[in-house]
């Protein structure tokens, strides 16, 4: 395969991940077990390695890297344990009770294609093809371009453990070309990236009956309650606003803290912001690292020169870091940020963040809410006033006491977002169901459901009727 695959070559990589899947299939759920246990192991016990070049290809913190080396593990673990009760023949209820037996069956879509964003190259390589390969399937997988060597690397630590050679493939390139192929042949489509592609492919998706799922972008709101720890709502903000450089689809862009606090919070936010260690390289010690491209570095800059154009102004940073590196920018926190700014309701993606004062819990879960977009939000206070604002934002996750990574490390719990933020669910066990097709089959005995012979239309009706009463009453 070359650097950039050809349409031909993404063909090829089809044919020959359909024929791997038809011998895969019918290994034992046990032993592809088996192999996702032994890449657990594999991933950690490479993981300095993987480091490096997570590190290297897109320039994030070491704890940075370290959280998608966690996130490969704990995604092979939890499939691998979980795989053969979601896959084996589950029984159902029969129409008719004691005459009809049902049961439901799983078997694999095939070859599931999964296109992947540059953000998090070994969780975004590895969360979706997992379970998909679980579930009996090949994986046709194109990363970004700006991040196929650990895809790549991933691959082969999958295949030391045991996945046969080619029912995994990866085939690098641009969306317009080698992402449009993979659309064009998968029986199932994954994708993570941009609400405005998400779009694109779920409409191709639609055209040609295929599963679709999709997580995509996000502005999410942080509320802190009145009755937060300041110290501690600020620490966890610093976390959730600039981990990954704010490259983040859960990450914190918006922030709407209660009057009571508001000084004290934004006050102890800029602190802890200013005191971040940004920089290059492989130390532990450095908190946030750069963007991943010039291009994205305009767009940051941009988005935040419009806002302080419009009289937005920046408590803290609003300019990139040349010193450190072409592409690093200062974290960023923006207060009095109009609602005509364009990064106001528009994700920047980057370390950027805007604080506004509410005067009631009320009014920050209308403003939450008051957005296109709905992956994940966050909210800082006692639990009990936590809980309950939680319950009224309009978001696929709701961290409490915590930025992003509570729900996303939880992953016996579905993960998504509502609105413009994606269509179906990752994690869960949905998360591999998806990536089946069910075949539900019923045995009839004695009599048809059309009715026994000899009796009467009429008179099987007023029976079926009378029957019907009584089920509602005993089958509750
Ligand atoms: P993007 O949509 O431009 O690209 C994502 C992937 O799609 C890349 O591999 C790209 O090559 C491919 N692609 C682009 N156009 C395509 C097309 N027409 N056909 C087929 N494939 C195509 O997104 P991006 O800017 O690279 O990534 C950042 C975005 O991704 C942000 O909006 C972010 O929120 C989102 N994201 C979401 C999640 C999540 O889990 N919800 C995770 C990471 C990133």
């Amino acid at each position: 395969m070359s650097v950039t695959a050809t349409t031909a070559e993404v063909h090829t990589a089809f044919l020959r991940a359909r024929h791997a899947q038809s011998e895969w299939e019918r290994t034992p759920v046990s032993a592809r077990r088996e192999i996702m246990l032994a890449f657990h192991d594999l991933v950690l016990d490479h993981q300095v390695e993987l480091l490096d070049l997570i590190q290297d290809e897109t320039g994030k913190s070491r704890s940075s890297a370290f959280d998608e080396i966690m996130d490969a593990a704990i995604t092979a673990r939890h499939y691998g344990y979980r795989a053969a009760r979601l896959l084996r023949t589950s029984k159902a209820k029969g129409a008719l009770p004691l005459m009809t037996s049902t049961v439901v069956e799983r078997s694999p879509k095939g070859v599931v294609g999964i296109i992947a964003p540059w953000n998090y190259p070994l969780t975004m390589a590895m969360s979706d093809a997992i379970p998909a390969l679980l579930a009996g399937n090949a994986v046709v997988l194109k990363p970004d371009e700006k991040t196929t060597r650990t895809a790549l690397r991933a691959l082969e630590l999958l295949k030391l453990a045991g996945l046969p050679p080619e029912l995994m493939q990866i085939t690098p390139g641009p969306g317009e070309s080698v992402g449009q192929a993979i659309v064009a042949e998968c029986d199932y489509l994954m994708f993570t990236g941009s609400s405005a592609t998400g779009r694109i492919l779920a409409a191709q998706a639609g055209e040609r009956l295929i599963g679709f799922s999709a997580e995509l972008g996000g502005k999410n709101p942080m509320i802190v309650c009145a009755d937060a720890d300041v110290e501690t709502a600020a620490r966890g903000a610093v976390n959730a606003c600039f981990s990954n450089t704010g490259q983040l689809c859960i990450s914190i862009e918006r922030i709407f803290v209660h009057e009571d606090i508001a000084e004290a919070f934004t006050t102890r936010f800029r602190e802890l912001t200013q005191s971040l260690r940004i920089g290059p390289g492989h130390d532990w010690t450095l908190d946030v690292g750069c963007l991943i491209s010039q291009e994205h570095l305009e767009r940051v800059s941009a988005l935040v020169d419009d806002a302080l154009n419009h009289g937005a102004r920046a408590l803290t940073g609003g300019h990139p870091l040349p010193e450190l590196g072409p592409t690093f920018y200062a974290p960023t926190v923006l207060v009095d940020v109009p609602t005509d700014a364009e990064l106001y309701a528009n994700e920047v993606f980057g370390p950027v963040v805007t604080v506004e004062t509410v005067s009631s819990h009320d009014i920050a879960v209308q403003r939450a809410n008051a957005s296109a977009y709905g992956l994940n939000a966050s909210v800082w206070g006692k639990v009990l006033t936590a809980r309950k604002i939680a319950s009224q934002l309009e978001c696929g996750t709701v961290n409490i006491n915590e930025g992003f990574a509570a729900t996303w490390a939880s992953i016996d719990a579905p993960m998504g977002g509502w609105k413009d933020s994606g269509v179906g669910r990752r994690h869960a066990d949905d998360g591999l169901l998806k990536y089946t097709e069910s075949r539900t089959i019923a045995v009839q005995r004695w009599v048809p459901l059309s009715g026994p012979h000899g009796v009467s239309k009429q008179s099987y009706a007023q029976a079926v009727s009378t029957a019907l009463k009584w089920s509602k009453r005993i089958l509750r």
